[in-house]
């Protein structure tokens, strides 16, 4: 059974070196049948998301997620098959969507996070991504919090990523104007030739981020969809508009660093009674239904529209979640382990 293990806690940028593929590992393909909760899967389809860089890191206080075990593999989420089951809820077959390892098979003890996939006409990859974890944060992250209305101008940061690329098309079909920033050229591109935004700028090549957000906003920003944190959220706070929303959803450009920088603008949230406000998608699965009965159909009519970035095979996991901190992926970075 190949494997990505987890070597060791990480400080600073997680490296490939810091997981290892290996093959030790055996699995029995049959089921005792003395215990009625096992489900044994044969993954398809692995998850890179920026969260599990939490997961490296040494347990700390105030954390909402286990960190991972060294020398264990890897956990996330994931598309599989169930290749046996003794669990009444799932029979030989099914595919799922949920927490898996990553690894070839695996056998799961604890299925509660295991929704299984109703709706095979869509590609199964996307239930890593819009379909996922990520489409479920964009929706409840703008319709929720933001409190979007018609007209409003609004700012997302990593705008072509798993989440980003969402909330920009959401924006456009609720009527706001839409403007996205991301770490390239190509990037910048698909931002306004396939996702519809408004504008777009590569917020690498910008010397003075306060001067490109004056240039982009000249009447200011309503909505800001915060995924990046740092730099941007400083020179961003100046530029809202009265009344503004702030929907705190990520702050990548600090996952790494010891220390977090330090904001110098807060005090716009007073002058310009801004709510800024954090949210994490796990309180929020009580909506997945609700956000399907939204999405399957936007989908099937190609109202919305969904870019991943597939890796294939195992062995190219630790690069493929590694590069999510430089900005590698062009869009939903997804691993590709086996075909059903
Ligand atoms: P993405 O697909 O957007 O991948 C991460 C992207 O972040 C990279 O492609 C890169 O894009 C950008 N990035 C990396 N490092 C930096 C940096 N130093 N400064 C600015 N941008 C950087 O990931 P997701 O869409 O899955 O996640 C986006 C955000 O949403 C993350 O902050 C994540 O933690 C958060 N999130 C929060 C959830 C919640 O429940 N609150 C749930 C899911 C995600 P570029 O080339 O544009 O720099």
């Amino acid at each position: 059974n190949k494997q990505v293990i987890f070597k060791d806690y990480v400080n600073g940028y997680p490296k490939e070196s810091d997981m290892v593929v290996t093959s030790d590992a055996t699995i029995s393909l049959e089921l005792p049948k003395n215990d009625d909760r096992l489900i044994l899967l044969k993954n398809l389809y692995l998850s890179c998301d920026p969260y599990m860089r939490g997961r490296m890191s040494k347990p700390f206080e105030g954390t909402y997620i286990d960190s991972f075990v060294p020398g264990l593999p890897i956990s996330g989420y994931g598309v599989a098959k169930v290749l046996d089951s003794t669990h009444p809820d799932f029979k030989k077959g099914d595919l799922i969507s949920g927490s898996t390892n990553w690894e070839e098979y695996s056998l799961i003890t604890n299925p509660e996070s295991l929704i299984k996939i109703q709706h095979t006409d869509i590609p199964l990859s996307y239930h890593t991504g819009i379909l996922g974890m990520a489409g479920l944060t964009a929706y409840v992250g703008f319709y929720d919090i933001c409190s979007p209305k018609k007209g409003d101008i609004v700012f997302v940061s990593a705008a072509s990523g798993a989440v980003g690329q969402l909330v920009g098309q959401f924006a456009k079909l609720y009527g706001c104007y839409v403007v996205g920033s991301a770490g390239s050229k190509e990037k910048v591109e698909l931002l306004k030739k396939k996702f519809g935004f408004d504008e777009a700028f590569n917020y690498k090549e910008e010397q003075d981020l306060g001067a490109t957000l004056k240039r982009y906003f000249p009447n200011g920003i309503d909505i800001y969809f915060e995924n990046v944190g740092g730099k941007m959220l400083d020179e961003v706070l100046p530029n809202m508009r009265l009344q503004g929303r702030i929907a705190v959803c990520g702050m990548i450009s600090q996952y790494n660093l010891d220390r977090t920088e330090g904001i110098y603008n807060l005090i716009f949230l007073l002058m310009k009674r801004i709510r800024m406000q954090g949210f994490l998608v796990i309180d929020h699965y009580h909506l997945y239904p609700k956000f399907l009965e939204m999405i399957l159909p936007l989908i099937q009519e190609r109202k919305i529209t969904y870019v991943e970035d597939i890796v294939k095979g195992l062995e190219n996991a630790p690069a493929a979640l590694v590069g999510l901190f430089t900005g590698k992926n062009v869009g939903k970075q997804v691993v590709l382990i086996a075909h059903e």
